[in-house]
């Protein structure tokens, strides 16, 4: 799972309003409220680097150099949203990406329910090849391997994709 660590950036006003924009919390309405914010936003920034093909960029900002990415989720109708990254070059950007703010939170929200489920182990082994877990009694996996093959079937969410970076971070699963 991932959670925000600590959510006021710290960067001085150098005569534009980055710092009045936050680290997004994982929440909808903070995901919204940028939706919202990041037309003007964008207007001020300098495009670093493109994706096309997922219509997002990296930007920095001419007064402060703060350096932004921007994010697009279907669940938020797909508009484009900005959130601030650490530094990065335009090429090791072009490499991989930072992960989506939004993404991370539909995939801790949706993994979180999942996990609610009750697990009752069967006598059973789990059938995934060299596992010594047990199975559900609801099906022929551990829960472990349950959930990698919803993954595969596209019934969970895959972990997002991307660099993880401060102050978001990789917590303990379960
Ligand atoms: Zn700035
Ligand atoms: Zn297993």
């Amino acid at each position: 799972m991932v959670s925000p660590r600590s959510m006021w950036p710290f960067s001085k006003s150098e005569g534009c309003d980055c710092a009045s924009y936050p680290h997004l919390t994982l929440d909808r309405n903070a995901i919204s409220k940028r939706i919202k914010q990041s037309k003007a936003l964008k207007k001020r920034l300098q495009i670093l680097n493109e994706d096309v093909e997922l219509g997002i960029s990296l930007f920095r900002c001419p007064l402060c150099g703060e350096v932004w990415q921007s994010g697009r989720e279907w669940n938020f109708a797909n508009e484009e949203y900005l959130f601030r990254v650490p530094a990065i070059t335009a090429e090791e950007w072009q490499r991989e990406h930072y992960q989506q703010p939004a993404a991370m939170m539909i995939y801790t929200a949706m993994m979180a329910d999942y996990h609610l489920r009750p697990f009752t182990p069967s006598s059973d082994k789990c059938r995934a090849e060299g596992c010594e877990e047990r199975a559900s009694t609801l099906g022929v996996f551990c829960r472990r391997h349950q959930v990698e093959e919803l993954q595969r079937l596209g019934q969970l969410p895959k972990p997002p994709s991307g660099k993880l970076f401060p102050p978001y971070y990789e917590g303990k699963e379960g």
